[in-house]
This record gives C-alpha cells, structure tokens and sequence, in this order.
C-alpha cells in the first residue's frame, strides 16, 4: 500500500473526491485538525485524510475506496468519546466523519418512533421529540456536540439509565453499513421481532470495529409531567442502595437519576467559580435523588417523604434538601456535573469507570480505597457516580504539592491496584465509556478470555481484513492478551 502522501494528489484522495466532492474529502493540516484530537490528549490523531460523505452511499463508496486502496477506515460522529476510539493511530487510517448527515427522516409520534441520521447531535433529537410531544430520554453532560452514530456505537449510558437504560434500551433498529461496503438496514421499528440472532445489539457498543452506523430507529416515550430533585446527606455509604430502592418503590419506578458523591468529589466541584455552596456540608457521602413521572396523578413529594422517613428513623439519613423550584433543582445538579471539571483544576488524575453489581458498592469502596491508599496515603479518591447501576466514576487526584507527571506515570500501577478489586467484585473496568485505546490492555487481563475470543471471532466474521478501526475495542483486547509480552499493540 503506498503510503498516504501530505499532498492532495494520493490516488484515495483523489478517488474520494471524485465521489463525494473535493469540498469534503479534507487533507490540509489545519482542516483536520479537529478531527485528529481527543477528549483526554492521551490519543492525539495521526490521520492525514477525513472523509464527509453526505449519505449512506456516500458512506458505502468510502469504505470501498478505502478498502480497495488498502487504507484502513475510523469512524467519528461528535469525537467526544473518553477512551480514544475515535482517534486514527496512523497516517493510512482514513477519519469517516458522519457529521454531513442530520437528516431526521421520519417522526411518528403515535408510534413512538424516531429514524434519524447517525450525525444528528444527542441535543437535536432530544428537540424534535418535544417538539412532537414525545420525550427522548437519553442524556449527557456532551449532547449539544456528542451525535447519535456515535452514542450508538458505544452504549452511552449518562444521567439516567437507572430509569430508562442504555442507549440500546432505546433503540429499534439500525441501519449499518458493513465492511465490504453492503448496507444491512433495518428501520421497521419493530417493538417484537424473533426472528433470528439480534443484528442491532451487535453494532450498538461496537465502537466502529464491526460497521458504520449510518441511522437508528429509536423509541419516544411520553414526556415527565412533573420532577423533583433532592440532596441527602448520608453519615454512611452502606445506606445508600437501599434508600434509592425505597425510594423507586415509593414512587412507583419513579427514580431518574440517583448520584453518590463523595464529600471530596463535591468538594472538587466547588473549586469552579459558578458550583453553589454545598447546603449541607459536614456529612462524608451525599446523593441526589431525581424524580420524575408522566403519570398527572402521582405526588412525588408524597413519595419522596415516605422514602426518606424510614432512613432518617434509622439514622441512615443525616439531612435532606427538596429542591423548592426547578431553579434550585439546577443548582443541586451543579453540585454534581461540576465535579469532573473541578477535578481538573486540582491537578494530574486517573480515572476508573467501573461497575460492580449495585448491590456490592458499598463493601467495593473500603476496599478499592484501602488499595490506592496502601500505593500512596496521600493520594486523593474522587468518587462518584450512578449507585444505582453500580457504576462508579472511582478517580484520584494527584496528592497536593507533587509533581504531575510523576503521579501520571504511576497510572498503570493505581489502574491495575483498582480494577484487581473490580475483578475481586466480579465487575467491569469498562464500564460506561467503552473500550478505544486506553482500556483495551486492561481490558485484555481482566475480561473473560473465553467472551473475548467469541468477539475476536466475531470481529472476522464481519470485517475479515481488519478495516474498520483496528487495534480498538474489545476484539482488539483479545488480540493482546493472545499476544506474547513484550510484543507490542495489535494492529
Ligand atoms: C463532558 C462529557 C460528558 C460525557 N458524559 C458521558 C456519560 O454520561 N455517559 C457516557 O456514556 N459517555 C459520556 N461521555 C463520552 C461521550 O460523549 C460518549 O461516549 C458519546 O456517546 C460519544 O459520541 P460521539 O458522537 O462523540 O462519538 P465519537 O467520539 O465520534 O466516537 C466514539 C466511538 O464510536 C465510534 N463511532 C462514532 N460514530 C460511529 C458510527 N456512526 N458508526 C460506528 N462507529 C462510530 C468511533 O469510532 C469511536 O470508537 C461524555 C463525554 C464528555 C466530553
């Protein structure tokens, strides 16, 4: 394969423009720019080449240029991934962006049902369902910039998956298409469908290694009629799990989204100008509770104080703070969405995205703490995250007044410390933000040898030439931990 030449005249590019329009097919420094960084600086781009088809044929005529010229091909729709998924490792991986294609092709609101373009922004789609009357519930803290293709292709969870899941949870169908450039498409919007091995899940979470999402069909459900957020202090973590449940019970499933948040993560946030004042400092663990309901006839405050008044009667509940208004409801989620931008400002820090089963969170904390502090006392743990799916952001900060980079160096010693104590869990050390770059080697020691060979082989079945993203994800994983030590990255 020749190599991809700085120059516009490299016979893909020239092939590609040919295709989809010299406008789209971007080669100059400056212009790729934005397509070769990355969320965390770990995994800067080294890509010479983006391709923008404007629709799904545009999409297949690219992957078969890029096959056929022996270049392999790395998807990017918002490029907000965390874990360098997105990011091209070298100069003859051509960056596929699906930020041409916004179109939302149909709305049935009856129907409950969305088919849109893998670049309509999360915030877009979130719109036009309430445009319609309907309610799109999946929601992160990147949904202005982060596009559906992309939230897709990694399960994105976010702020309220105990309530209505995963991104796959809301997801119909979709239309693919695959490495030898073919489009397997299915938009029906079937609610029940038996009919052979489930194609959808596949793709959802594959993190451009098996195809190109080019659409989706997705579930609309009745908007919320009415919310409530509450802060509660807690003098414990053991209690927590159980108020969430009590409270879900009490409101009949009402729990949107249920935040446990250290007194140091809160702290961390209030190191931002615009994070309120904690209402109830002195406790060492806080959660936010959200609720909210389409049903008109439920009383949420109702629900809320027969949740809390069995906590407080057993001291499992050290204080309480209803949000009166939404403008204070904004404020208390403040508190927590401030919290990994104040981390930042504290210095160097690695991170954990981890998930145990809810139920083991509170015996996972000591421990994973007791083996970060037995490396280093004077580190500082950030924790927080969504309890009820027993996922948890479990960061450190670098101790005060050491050098960063000496604390950045160490990460592997303080990722393996962690994820040995997941593992002891029988938990996931990826649990929300995929796979990419930066956990893939980690991935290859803790996950099960025998589920990553059964995606290694799926991995071929569906892109025998390693096409798409290659050395990414889970299939990738097992290539590493088959790999002899010493021997470097899959390619
Ligand atoms: C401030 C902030 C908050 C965040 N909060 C959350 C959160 O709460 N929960 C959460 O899960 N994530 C969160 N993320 C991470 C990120 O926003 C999600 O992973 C998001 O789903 C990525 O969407 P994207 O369009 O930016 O994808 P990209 O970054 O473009 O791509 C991500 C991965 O998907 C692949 N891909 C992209 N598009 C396609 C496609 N069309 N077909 C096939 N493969 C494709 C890429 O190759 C890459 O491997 C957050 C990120 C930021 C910056």
């Amino acid at each position: 394969m020749p190599a991809m030449s700085k120059t516009s005249a490299h016979p893909l590019a020239e092939a590609l423009r040919a295709r989809l329009g010299a406008a789209d097919v971007l080669t100059e420094p400056a212009r790729i720019a934005p397509y070769m960084t990355e969320q965390r600086g770990q995994f800067p781009g080294q890509g010479r080449l983006v391709a923008r088809p404007a629709d799904t044929d545009e999409v297949a005529a690219t992957v078969t240029l890029c096959r056929q010229h022996g270049a392999t091909v790395v998807a990017q729709s918002g490029n907000t991934g965390t874990v360098g998924g997105g990011s091209p490792r070298h100069g003859d991986e051509v960056v596929l962006s699906l930020e041409r294609m916004q179109r939302i092709r149909s709305l049935d609101a009856d129907d409950g049902l969305l088919i849109a373009e893998a670049g309509c922004t999360l915030a877009d789609l979130q719109e036009a369902a309430a445009a319609a009357q309907r309610f799109f519930p999946l929601s992160l803290a990147s949904e202005a910039q982060c596009r559906i293709g992309g939230n897709l292709a990694t399960n994105a969870g976010g702020l309220n998956v105990l309530r209505y899941g995963n991104a796959r949870n809301l997801t119909l169908g979709l239309e693919v298409v695959l490495a030898d450039g073919r489009v397997w498409s299915d938009l029906r919007g079937l609610r029940k469908d038996n009919s052979g091995y489930d194609l959808r899940d596949l793709f959802i979470g594959s993190e451009g290694t098996l195809g190109i999402i080019t659409a989706a069909a997705l579930r609309l459900l009745p908007p919320p009629r009415s919310r409530r957020v509450a802060l509660l202090a807690l003098p414990r973590l053991e209690p927590a799990l159980a108020l969430v449940r009590t409270a879900q019970a009490e409101s009949g499933d009402a729990v949107v989204g249920a935040e446990l948040m250290s007194a140091e993560a809160l702290g961390m946030g209030q190191r931002l100008d615009d994070t309120p004042e904690n209402p109830l400092p002195g406790s060492p663990w806080y959660l936010l509770l959200e609720l909210a309901t389409a049903d008109p006839r439920a009383d949420l405050d109702e629900a809320l104080a027969a949740a809390l008044e069995p906590a407080e009667a057993a001291g499992d509940l050290a204080d309480a703070l209803l949000a009166p208004t939404e403008a204070a409801a904004e404020r208390l989620w403040r508190l927590r969405t401030a919290i990994p931008d104040g981390q930042k400002r504290a210095g160097a820090s690695i991170k954990h995205d981890i998930s145990v089963r809810p139920g083991y969170i509170a015996a996972f904390v000591p421990e994973a703490l007791a083996a970060v502090t037995e490396l280093d006392p004077a580190v500082r743990p950030c924790i927080f995250g969504h309890v009820g799916d027993g996922n948890l952001h479990f960061n450190l900060s670098q101790p005060e007044h050491a050098p960063p980079e000496a604390f950045q160096a160490r990460a592997g010693t303080f990722h393996r410390a962690v994820h040995d104590v997941v593992r002891r869990f029988g938990g996931s050390v990826a649990a929300e933000h995929g796979v990419g770059q930066l956990k893939r080697d980690e991935v290859a020691r803790c996950a099960d040898p025998v589920g990553l060979e059964l995606m290694h082989r799926i991995k071929h079945a569906l892109d025998p030439e390693n096409l798409l993203n290659p050395g990414k994800g889970a299939a990738a994983a097992h290539a590493a931990s088959a790999a002899p030590p010493g021997s470097g990255a899959p390619s």
